[in-house]
């Protein structure tokens, strides 16, 4: 915890529930100080030190009691009135904190900052530290391994800038976009927090979304003090480096988030060493609705179920699974970068290499919050070991690097630095196994400094003085169970046992008695407990000068440990991914910046390693092209393997363009910005919204996005209306990805309205293609093999039959079908379908009467026509009678 705390007697005889007789209720002076720090605080829960206990007063109190639970006691009176109060014992903090931030409180810790012992009167008090939901260092956000970002916004003329930082990892980014883009961006970016300027809270509130909104006063958004404030930071004379030179949008919000975020953490922040610059253009994004539907992170039934993440997670450290999660919604796609990531990991496939690699990195750890905890002072001895190890694996891991030929790798490993001062400084000062707290000593090692040394030889022979005390007292006293015991509240005392009380000498003196025995102190014992209680606080106080003097010395050290934790969580991304291509059998795709997308028996990376026992999955090729195939039409059955054929496109795209091998044979990929996917209502029943609406929302979304450079994945389109409705929309949405130059992005559509497959007839770069079921019998068998071509039938009836619907029923479905194909209907469909089961009455049909009368009478046998019941060779001979009567 921060150094600034006293803990106001948390260890040792000092403790107790209230330091002094002036607080041992809701005072006058203490309420007076009470209400003048909440003052400077409002809209703030103040959790305010009274001894071993953070409590809450009045409306807090109330607040406290809704969010955690706490009961509402009444302790002394104000002004004849009752004040409300609730606490919880201060080493419960971190997990209050924790539930308040959740709950969305803004939480002021307000400490006791003198040594209550040396207190006159009331104990001086101050916020040390703000917690919210964007600057929060509570065990729950770093002990997991995901970001937990703090976000500011500011509208400039038509656009907007952006600015996002993690301040438990050090991340910082910042840009100016489009308000599309930006939608875009923030619901990616998933920000816990962000920061408005008060002047503009209306106007971004609706942008803002599910995060923590918090409105500053104009002026922390202020451009000139902003970039002043920036340079101060990161020592420098321009921004340029940064790529932020231009952005004065860019530069108000990154200045904005950084005092806020010092502010509330009371910090430096010198772990924040760098800002880089978004920039939408240079990277592959996926919009939210495209995350959950191509199940990257979470899969949509929300219950755990296998992702691409689960499959291609091979990290052993969180700052290469960060990196890895942050790939899934937004990927550096300059192809320059992407072709040395997959060279890199061609290289890596090497025997051997990766494995050592991996062994070597799992020692690491989360050296990049190690490095923030520590700029924030928030770090304890272990974490200043696990620096020192992960720093230890540097050389090793260079060396396994030394002789790599891509480009990448080499410069990973020459930006790798083992700062062995850094290392030498820790391994020589910190013990192996230091204790988590950093307030209670054991963590400096002997020889460090002279007067420890001596405290601590002191308190050993002590050790010794009590054995021996020991033994005196049983052999004067006569008990041969008597002994010397220590605890916090009451320090050294002997125990006697009731049986023996009557032999307990005059001059021991009571101190306590149990249930069993009774408890007491001599002036020998009284005497020793000064002296060593006084040895070990100067010992503890020593060490935690020892301590900070350490950390002082690492300061400098800040930035480059910064850059080899992030150095190390792409290595460890790159070893996992050629892990992933190693062990699934991938090939490396070629990333092309334009042209042909051609994938050659290619797989599904999800489904094939899901399938149950004894399946395969059946690869299939996909060639897609601005010029010729933009958009495939697929149609089949339900369960023919629609959905997966199109995700596995998506899946591919992404995991090429992170530098990533494929499931595929062959693979050539264009350069994309976006991939967009819309699933169709049925599809996401999960998530409880199959509504029509949710549905036209995500396609306007698309068709108002796309560009020629996106992959479009349609999944089923106008299922949640009326069949006539979302077959038209189906047909309009297709010709105007077609015909739209804006939108003419490379699309697949799934549908199960085989009547689609007529467009393409008029639209040129529209191929069919369908997922080919054969049929034995009564049976269906799936092949799972695409081929051009359309499917005529949606066989909706036989999968029907598979589900062993009654026979009645699917023969009147399979008439009702036919009068629809035939389009014997009228727009409202009844009057006509009411006139069944008349097969043969006649039919005076408007539509009807646009067939020629031997049309009428091919169809009239074809209907008759027992096709499940024909042998192939009546089939045959039916075929040939048609032809002959149309000819
Ligand atoms: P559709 O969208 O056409 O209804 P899905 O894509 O949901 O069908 O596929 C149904 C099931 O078929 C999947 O859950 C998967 O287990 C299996 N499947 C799909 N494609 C393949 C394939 N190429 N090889 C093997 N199994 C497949
Ligand atoms: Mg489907």
């Amino acid at each position: 915890m921060s150094a600034k705390r006293q803990s106001g007697g948390a260890g040792g005889r000092r403790a107790g529930r209230s330091p002094g007789a002036t607080e041992t209720a809701a005072s006058t002076p203490m309420l007076r100080q009470y209400k003048e720090i909440k003052a400077r605080y409002p809209g703030h829960v103040l959790f305010y030190r009274m001894g071993d206990f953070y409590e809450m007063f009045y409306e807090d109190a109330r607040m406290a009691h809704e969010a955690l639970g706490l009961a509402i006691t009444s302790r002394g009176q104000q002004g004849g009135e009752d004040v409300p109060l609730a606490g919880f014992p201060y080493h419960a903090l971190e997990a209050q904190l924790a539930r308040m931030v959740r709950a969305g409180f803004r939480v002021a810790i307000c400490e006791q900052v003198e040594d209550p012992k040396k207190a006159r009167g009331l104990v001086r008090r101050d916020v040390v530290e703000v917690v919210t939901a964007g600057t929060n260092f509570t065990q729950s956000v770093t002990g997991s391994s995901a970001n937990n970002f703090l976000a500011a916004l500011l509208r400039r003329g038509p656009g907007f800038a952006c600015a996002w930082a993690d301040v438990t990892t050090g991340e910082f980014r910042a840009g100016e976009f489009a308000e599309r883009d930006l939608r875009l961006l923030l619901s990616s970016i998933e920000a816990a927090e962000i920061l408005v300027p008060r002047s503009q809270e209306q106007d971004l509130a609706p942008l803002c979304g599910g995060a923590v909104r918090t409105r500053l006063e104009d002026w922390f958004f202020d451009p000139e003090n902003c970039r002043r404030d920036l340079l101060a930071h990161f020592g420098t004379t321009s921004l340029k480096g940064f790529g932020i030179e231009d952005l004065h949008g860019a530069q108000a919000c990154a200045g904005a988030l950084l005092s806020y975020a010092r502010e509330n953490l009371q910090q430096d922040l010198e772990h924040i060493s760098g800002i880089r610059r978004y920039d939408i253009s240079e990277n592959l994004l996926l919009d939210p609705a495209t995350r959950r539907n191509l199940e990257l992170v979470r899969s949509l039934a929300g219950d755990g179920g296998p992702t691409l993440l689960s499959i291609m997670d091979h990290t052993v450290t969180p700052m290469g699974r960060r990196l890895m999660t942050t790939w899934m919604w937004t990927v550096p796609g300059r192809p320059g970068e992407i072709r040395a990531r997959l060279d890199a990991v061609e290289e890596l496939l090497r025997p051997g290499l990766r494995e050592d690699l991996a062994r070597q990195l799992s020692g690491v750890g989360d050296l990049e919050r190690m490095v923030a905890r520590l700029a924030a002072d928030k770090a304890n001895a272990r974490d200043l070991r696990n620096l020192a190890a992960a720093l230890e694996v540097l050389p090793g891991l260079r060396l396994a690097l030394e002789d790599c030929a891509s480009s990448r790798l080499r410069e990973l490993r020459d930006e790798l630095d083992p700062l062995p001062e850094a290392l030498a400084l820790v391994d020589q000062s910190i013990v192996e196994n230091p204790p988590l707290q950093t307030g209670g000593g054991g963590m400096i090692r002997d020889g460090v400094n002279s007067e420890l040394d001596e405290l601590r030889e002191i308190i050993a022979s002590g050790r010794d003085w009590l054995r021996r005390f020991e033994q005196r007292e049983r052999e004067a006293a006569g008990i041969q169970n008597l002994k010397v015991k220590f605890n916090k509240v009451f320090g050294y005392h002997i125990e006697i046992s009731k049986s023996n009380l009557d032999k307990v000498p005059q001059r021991y003196m009571r101190r306590q008695t149990l249930v069993n025995a009774e408890r007491f102190i001599t002036d020998e014992l009284k005497g020793y407990e000064e002296k060593v209680l006084g040895a070990e606080e100067r010992i503890e106080n020593l060490e935690l000068e020892i301590f900070r003097s350490v950390v002082e010395r690492l300061r400098p050290h800040f930035q480059a440990l910064q850059t080899d934790a992030r150095k190390l969580g792409e290595l460890d991304l790159m070893a996992s991914l050629a892990e992933c291509a190693g062990r699934y059998g991938y090939c490396k795709p070629v990333m092309v910046e334009e042209g042909e997308f051609h994938l050659k028996a290619a797989r599904h990376p999800v489904v094939e390693r899901v399938l149950p026992p004894g399946e395969t999955f059946v690869p299939n090729d996909v060639v897609l092209s601005g010029e010729r195939e933009q958009l495939l039409l697929i149609t089949g059955p339900n369960m023919a393997g629609k959905s997966t054929y199109l995700r596995m496109v998506g899946l591919i795209t992404l995991m090429a363009h992170m530098g990533s091998f494929v499931p595929a044979e062959q693979a050539t990929i264009p350069l994309r910005d976006q991939i967009f996917t819309r699933v169709g209502a049925s599809d996401n029943l999960a998530r409880g919204e199959s509504t029509f609406l949710v549905e036209m929302n995500e396609a306007a979304f698309i068709l108002n996005n796309a560009t020629p450079r996106s992959l479009v994945l349609l999944d089923e389109i106008g299922r949640g209306t009326s069949t006539f409705d979302g077959l038209s929309l189906a047909w309009a949405i297709t010709e105007y990805l077609h015909n739209h130059p804006e939108s003419r992005a490379l699309t697949l559509f799934a549908t199960h309205y085989h009547e689609l497959v007529n467009l393409e007839h008029s639209l040129v770069r529209l191929r069919n293609y369908n997922i080919v079921v054969r049929r034995y019998g009564d049976r269906m068998v799936f092949t799972r093999q695409v081929e051009p071509g359309g499917c005529s039938h949606s066989y909706g009836i036989d999968v029907a039959r598979m589900a062993g619907l009654p026979r009645p029923v699917l023969d009147r479905a399979r008439q009702v079908l036919h009068q629809l194909e035939s389009q014997e209907y009228t727009s409202d469909l009844t009057p006509r379908l009411q006139s069944l089961p008349a097969a043969a009455e006649p039919r005076v049909n408007e539509q009807l009467l646009l067939f020629s009368a031997p049309d009428q009478d091919l169809r009239e046998q074809l209907r008759q026509a027992d096709v499940d019941r024909m042998t192939p060779l009546q089939a045959m001979e039916l075929l040939i009678e048609l032809k002959r009567q149309l000819d």
